[in-house]
C-alpha cells in the first residue's frame, strides 16, 4: 500500500498559509512537543475537565483511558446516529460494532465453510455442503459485540472517565453541547478537546433509490435474516471483504466495480485477490456504474446500471444492494466553523499537524476523521495514546504513520506492509528496485487439492548491496498473522540480506518469505516447488 502522506501534503498552499497564521505550525515530523495555547477563558483549570474526547471509538477511547491513567479529569461523548435504515449500536465505534470485529468473525464463519469442504479429504465424515444459518451466526456475533460494548463502559468507569451518551457540537472553543435521549441539554467545558468522531458510509447522490432501498456495512452486520442474493457496489476493502464472506456462505454475490480493485494497493496483488474471488464464486460486473434502484412488490430490487465496456444499460434483480463506495468523515455536525477548525476542502477531513494538532491550539483530532491518515483501528488507537502522553505525560513522541501493516480479509487474505511495487518504482525508478517473488503452495492445500494459483509473495527492495526492504506483500492463508511479525523487521530497516539469513519455520507459508530468491528482472518462472 502506498505509505500515507502526512496530512498537510494535500492541503492547498493558501489554506496552509492561513493555517500557519492560526496557530503555531510545526513541520510534519518535527519532534517539538505540543504546547497548548489557551485563550483567557480556557486557562487550564478554568474548565470542568482536563480533557474532553468527542467520539467513543477506537481512537477516542484509547486517548481518554490513557489520559485518565495520568490522573486527569476526563470526559468522553459518544452517540450513534442510526443509519438511514434505522440500525444503531452501542459504545465502541466503528471497529467494534460495524467494522473489524463483526467483519472478521463473519470472515471466519465463511472460512469454516471452506474447512468443511476440506474436512472429508482428511477423513472427517461431514457433509461438505452443509447449509449456513445466518440468524444463528448473526446472533452469536452480535452477542459478542454487546459484550464488548459493556466492557468499554466498565473500563471507563474503572478509570473514572465520565461518559456522556450525547451527540456533541461546539458552542465555543472550550465548550461542547449535546442533548441526552430525554432531551436534556448538557454543556461540557474542557481545557483540551480531542475530536475522534470517525466516519460513516457514503451513499451516492446521483442514484435514484440509493438511500431508500440500499444498505451499507452499518446495516449488514446487524441484519436479522440473510441478505440473500446480494449486489455489493465498490471495489475496495469493505466491498471485497463483505462480498467474500457472503460468497462463502453460499449466497449469490456480485461486486460492481467502476474502475480498479483496491485502489492504492499494489495492483498485481489486487488483481490476484479478485481473480481468486472470481474463481471461487463471486461474480464481478466490471466498468459498470449504477443508475437506479427500484423495489418490486415482493421486496426484491430491480437494479439498472450502465456497462461502460459495451456502452449500454443493463438490469438485474437482487434481494439486497449494499453500498461500499467509501466513507464520509463525521465533521458535519460538530459546528467546527464556529471555532475555526480547518478542514480539507475536498475530503472534509480535519487538517492536523504531526502532533495531531488542528488549527485551534488546544483542539486535536485523531483517527478516521483526520486528513491523510490510514483509516485503521490500530493507528487510531496508537495516535490517541501518544497524544494523551504528550498532553499529560511529558512525552514528545509522535505517531509514526510509516510502514503501517494492513490486511484485506478477503477469502484469500492479502497482507502487506510498506510500498507497493508501483510506488517504489515511482520513487526510485525501475532500475532502483529489485523485486523478489514466488508463487507457492500452502501445505494445507495439497491433500485437499485446493487451487493455489493466486498464492503469491512479493518483496520489493532497494537495489544495492544490502537491499533494504521497501515493501512486502503476501497473498495466502492467515496473511495478517504472517505479515505482522515481518512488519517489525521492516520497521527496523530490515534488508534482503538479513531476510536470507533468517531461518524459516517449517512447514509454514510464512517461511516462503525467507526463501524468496527469484527476481522479476531475471524473468525466471516464479513457481516454487518441493519441501
Ligand atoms: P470510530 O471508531 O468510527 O468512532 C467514532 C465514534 O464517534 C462513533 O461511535 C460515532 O458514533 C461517534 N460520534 C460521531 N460524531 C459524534 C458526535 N458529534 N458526538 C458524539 N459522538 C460522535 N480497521 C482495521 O484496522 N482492521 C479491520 O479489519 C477493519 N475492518 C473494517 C471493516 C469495516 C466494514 C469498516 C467500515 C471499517 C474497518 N476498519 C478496520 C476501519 C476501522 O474500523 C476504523 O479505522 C476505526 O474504527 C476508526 O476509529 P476512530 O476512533 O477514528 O472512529
Ligand atoms: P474506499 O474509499 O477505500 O473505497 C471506495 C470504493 O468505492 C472504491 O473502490 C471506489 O472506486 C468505489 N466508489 C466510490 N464512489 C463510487 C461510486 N459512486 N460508484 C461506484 N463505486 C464507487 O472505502 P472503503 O469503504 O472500502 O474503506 C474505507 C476505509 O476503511 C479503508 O480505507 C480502510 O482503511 C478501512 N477498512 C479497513 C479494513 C481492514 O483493515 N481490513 C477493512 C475495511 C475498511 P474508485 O477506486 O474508482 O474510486
Amino acid at each position: 500500500m502506498v505509505a500515507p502522506a502526512v496530512a498537510l501534503a494535500a492541503a492547498s498552499a493558501a489554506s496552509r498559509r492561513s493555517w500557519r497564521r492560526l496557530f503555531r505550525w510545526r513541520a510534519p515530523g518535527s519532534r517539538a512537543p505540543c504546547r497548548p495555547v489557551c485563550t483567557a477563558r480556557g486557562l487550564p483549570g478554568g474548565n470542568e475537565y482536563d480533557l474532553l474526547v468527542i467520539g467513543g471509538g477506537s481512537g477516542g477511547l484509547a486517548c481518554a483511558k490513557e489520559a485518565a491513567d495520568f490522573g486527569k479529569k476526563v470526559a468522553i461523548m459518544d452517540y450513534v446516529v442510526p443509519s438511514p435504515r434505522g440500525t444503531s449500536w452501542g459504545l465502541g465505534g466503528t471497529c467494534v460494532n460495524v467494522g473489524c470485529i463483526p467483519k472478521k468473525l463473519m470472515h471466519q464463519a465463511a472460512l469454516l465453510g471452506g474447512a468443511l469442504e476440506d474436512a472429508h479429504h482428511y477423513g472427517w465424515d461431514v457433509a461438505p455442503s452443509a447449509p449456513h444459518n445466518w440468524q444463528q451466526m448473526a446472533t452469536a456475533v452480535q452477542n459478542h459485540i454487546k459484550s464488548l460494548n459493556w466492557g468499554h463502559r466498565v473500563q471507563l468507569q474503572e478509570r473514572n472517565v465520565k461518559y456522556f451518551n450525547i451527540h456533541g457540537s461546539f458552542v465555543d472553543d472550550h465548550t461542547v453541547r449535546g442533548f441526552t435521549k430525554a432531551g436534556k441539554e448538557t454543556l461540557v467545558t474542557a481545557d483540551h478537546i480531542v475530536l475522534a468522531t470517525g466516519g460513516r458510509p457514503r451513499y451516492p447522490e446521483d442514484v435514484e433509490g440509493a438511500k431508500e432501498y440500499g444498505i451499507t456495512s452499518d446495516d449488514l452486520f446487524w441484519l436479522k435474516k440473510s441478505p440473500g442474493k446480494t449486489l455489493v457496489v465498490g471495489a475496495s476493502y469493505v466491498s471485497l471483504e463483505c462480498a467474500g464472506f457472503l460468497t462463502g456462505f453460499g449466497l449469490d454475490t456480485t461486486v460492481m466495480m467502476r474502475s480498479i480493485p483496491l485502489r492504492g494497493f499494489d495492483q498485481q496483488m489486487a488483481l490476484l485477490v479478485t481473480d481468486y474471488m472470481e474463481s471461487h464464486g463471486t461474480k464481478f460486473l466490471k466498468y459498470c456504474t449504477m443508475r437506479k434502484l427500484e423495489k418490486f412488490e415482493d421486496q426484491r430490487l430491480q437494479v439498472t446500471w450502465h456497462n461502460h465496456e459495451v456502452g449500454r444499460e443493463e438490469t438485474g434483480v437482487f434481494d439486497t444492494v449494499m453500498w461500499a463506495v467509501g466513507r464520509v468523515p463525521e465533521t458535519r455536525h460538530l459546528n467546527l466553523e464556529k471555532v475555526g477548525v480547518t478542514l480539507h476542502p475536498d475530503s472534509q477531513k480535519i487538517l492536523v499537524s504531526a502532533s495531531e494538532a488542528t488549527s485551534v491550539a488546544h483542539i486535536y483530532a485523531i483517527g478516521d476523521i483526520t486528513e491523510g491518515r490510514p483509516e485503521l483501528t490500530p493507528t487510531a488507537i496508537m495516535a490517541g495514546k501518544l497524544l494523551a502522553r504528550r498532553l499529560f505525560g511529558h512525552s514528545a513522541e509522535l505517531m509514526d504513520y510509516d510502514n503501517v501493516a494492513t490486511t484485506v480479509f478477503t477469502p484469500l487474505e492479502y497482507g502487506c506492509v510498506g510500498l507497493s511495487e508501483e510506488e517504489a518504482e515511482r520513487r526510485y525508478g525501475q532500475e532502483g528496485i529489485e523485486v523478489y517473488h514466488a508463487y507457492y503452495k500452502p501445505l494445507e492445500f495439497t491433500v485437499t487439492e485446493r487451487d493455489s494459483s493466486q498464492c503469491y509473495i512479493k518483496m520489493v527492495c532497494l537495489r544495492g548491496e544490502d537491499q533494504r526492504i521497501l515493501g512486502l506483500h503476501f497473498l495466502g492463508p492467515n496473511a495478517g498473522e504472517v505479515i505482522q511479525g515481518f512488519a517489525l523487521g521492516i520497521k527496523c530497516g530490515a534488508t534482503y540480506s538479513q531476510m536470507k539469513k533468517t531461518v524459516g519455520i517449517h512447514p509454514t507459508s510464512a517461511e516462503e518469505v525467507t526463501k524468496l530468491w527469484i527476481t522479476k528482472r531475471s524473468g525466471l518462472p516464479a513457481t516454487v516447488t518441493g519441501c
